[in-house]
């Protein structure tokens, strides 16, 4: 007969399993032991201080909400953690859920969809301004943003509107992008700057998915009206992800109503969307008009650099170290989205922490080959021409013609010095792939390199760090 607390656990693991990826499941909740339930108080244990502290950080709204509708309002949840003692010893530290009154507003929108239920916030008779619960996460603020050139246009066009909310001519602002690039972060930035510094101002996120939603519950209820109203009580409204819109005509119909509303009366409309608003299939011309009344900026994958910084404040912020061949590992292997970045880098803590392992450059090796789907890769002259090319910044081909500019004359002999040094290739080879340049050519060139990194340290740096990057892409 399994306890009560292993029922009840069971039961709240059902609920969290509909909520988080497969993913943070296993890696998150997999491990907990629930170990006891006395006056409605359950117990888990958890492997590590730090697995604790993840917990309450992101899934502690889940979590209590899981474990209410499992034992009721009064439930609480209590920690025990492993803690490594020296000599191998463990002893147990437990700790209270100390975030507990997180999201205590019941007309606030459920955050997590615990059955079917969404709670209509519309329907409350004479409904305060004040009282509009921004659905805003702090954590995602423009101190957290890294700028790089890959969203610095989207970042401008956010700050200004943050300066003035419904004053400049970005009205609306429409941020596009792929996944993972940072859109909602900078939505949510927006939103909390706001807040900040006009206190007064009524801002709301919604994502287009829970909007549709509280909409098509309105058209049950029989109070679109409130729903309407709702919405035009807003002063900054900020719709992540309308690509969800795509042929739900009557959501189009009453969005396009609040929107023109908001817009006449100067509010400010903030938008996310993962394509540019003129590839979106599926939406009203009339709407996608509104869209080009304002500014649409997008958002690209971050270079290296940029991954490398935003890496760097990730771990600033959340008070962890990573040797820097990690870090560097790390960024220049992940480079599909950011999201995918701080997942491989929350990969590695996780392991770390479970198997009380110090993370080095072989673990990550190990658990980043999950992330990227070419495990092993060789290097090839043309990696090493495109790994050169984008250090500086040149097209490839130029490697290939005859020009004389300085800085396709270095890329070209730094190239074919590489090429000699990580691959295997001939001479002759190596100089067939720069246009058909001659083995003598590419001696010179190397010889060139040499001399160069003798008496020019910032050559010589340079040459550091592309030798760097191609050891790297050795996976
Ligand atoms: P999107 O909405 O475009 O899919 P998100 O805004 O959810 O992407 O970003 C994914 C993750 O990457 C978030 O954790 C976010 O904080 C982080 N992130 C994105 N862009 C940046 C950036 N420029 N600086 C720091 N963190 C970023
Ligand atoms: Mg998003």
């Amino acid at each position: 007969m399994p306890n009560q607390y292993e029922i009840v656990w069971k039961a709240c693991l059902e609920i969290i399993k509909d909520n988080v990826n497969e993913k943070s499941f296993t890696t998150w909740f997999e491990p907990i032991k629930p170990v006891a339930l006395e006056n409605n108080v359950l117990t888990i244990q958890v492997p590590s201080q730090f697995f604790y502290e993840w917990l309450e950080e992101h899934y502690v709204t889940l979590l209590r909400k899981s474990i209410k509708r499992e034992l009721g309002p009064d439930a609480r949840l209590e920690y025990r953690i492993i803690v490594e003692k020296s000599g191998g010893k463990q002893s147990i530290v437990n700790y209270p859920n100390y975030n507990s009154g997180m999201n205590e507003n019941p007309e606030s929108f459920m955050p997590i969809t615990v059955g079917n239920t969404i709670k209509n916030p519309f329907v409350i008779p004479g409904i305060k301004k004040i009282n509009i619960d921004s659905q805003l996460n702090p954590i995602y603020n423009f101190e957290s943003f890294v700028e790089g050139d890959c969203n610095r246009l989207a970042r401008a066009a956010g700050y200004a509107v943050a300066q003035k909310p419904g004053g400049t001519a970005f009205n609306p602002l429409v941020i596009y992008g792929s996944v993972g690039l940072g859109k909602t972060h900078m939505g949510q930035a927006i939103g909390n700057e706001i807040k900040q510094a006009f206190p007064n101002k009524t801002v709301l996120y919604v994502s287009s998915e829970k909007f549709t939603n509280q909409f098509i519950e309105a058209l049950k209820g029989n109070n679109v009206n409130d729903f309407i109203h709702f919405y035009q009580l807003i002063d900054v409204l900020i719709v992540d992800d309308i690509q969800f819109f795509a042929n739900k005509d009557r959501t189009q119909d009453i969005f396009f109503h609040i929107f023109n509303h908001l817009h006449q009366n100067g509010k400010q409309i903030v938008l996310t969307s993962d394509r540019a608003p003129k590839d979106l299939e599926g939406l009203e011309e009339r709407l996608l008009s509104r869209f080009k009344w304002g500014l649409s900026a997008d958002m690209q994958m971050p270079d290296y650099e940029t991954r490398m910084a935003i890496l760097g404040k990730k771990m600033y912020t959340d008070g962890i170290e990573l040797p820097q061949e990690v870090v560097e590992f790390v960024a220049y292997n992940i480079t599909t989205s950011i999201r995918e970045l701080e997942g491989a880098m929350i990969s590695l803590l996780a392991q770390a922490s479970l198997n009380k392992k110090e993370i080095d450059l072989e673990l990550a090796k190990k658990i980043i080959k999950n992330f990227v789907k070419t495990t092993s890769r060789e290097v090839s002259i043309e990696l090493i021409q495109k790994t050169v090319c984008d250090f500086f910044n040149v097209p490839v081909e130029k490697l290939k013609e005859t020009t004389r500019k300085r800085q396709i004359v270095q890329a070209r002999q730094l190239s074919m010095f590489l090429a000699k040094n990580y691959t295997k290739n001939s001479l002759k080879v190596i100089g067939k792939h720069f246009g058909g340049r001659d083995h003598s050519t590419v001696i010179h060139s190397c010889q060139t390199v040499l001399d160069l990194m003798d008496v020019d340290k910032e050559f010589r740096e340079n040459v550091e760090e592309l030798q760097k990057r191609i050891q790297l892409s050795k996976l």
